[in-house]
């Protein structure tokens, strides 16, 4: 009836913050990182920078509560990450939180 299931990724962040290599532009043009705000943009400028493994652009507590401060423009690859997939379940696993079906 029109209500909106809320996403597990709300209280997780885990995949945000398993690999400094993880969040990389891939099909991004120029015109998609200047959209980025350029504090979230690593020095290299071949993906989101890191703060240890965990991307600068991620708000809040991992497992917990946690959201994307540049959601509308976020990299593909983050877009490619679902919840229940593959790198899902083992980027969980590294925070201790159980697996979600596919
Ligand atoms: S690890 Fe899975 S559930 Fe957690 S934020 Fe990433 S896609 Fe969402
Ligand atoms: S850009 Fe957003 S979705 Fe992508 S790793 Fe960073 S916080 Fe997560």
């Amino acid at each position: 009836m029109g209500s909106v299931v809320p996403s597990p990724c709300n209280a997780c962040g885990a995949c945000c913050s398993y690999s400094a290599d993880w969040p990389r532009f891939t099909l991004e043009d120029d015109a998609d990182i200047a959209r980025l705000p350029p504090e979230f943009v690593s020095d290299t400028m071949s993906g989101m920078r890191c703060d240890g493994e965990r991307c600068c652009a991620l708000l809040g507590k991992v497992g917990v509560a946690t959201s994307c401060s540049v959601y509308a423009q976020r990299p593909d690859v983050c877009r490619a990450c679902q919840p229940g997939d593959e790198a899902c379940t083992m980027a969980r696993h590294r925070f201790g939180l159980t697996p979600l079906a596919p």
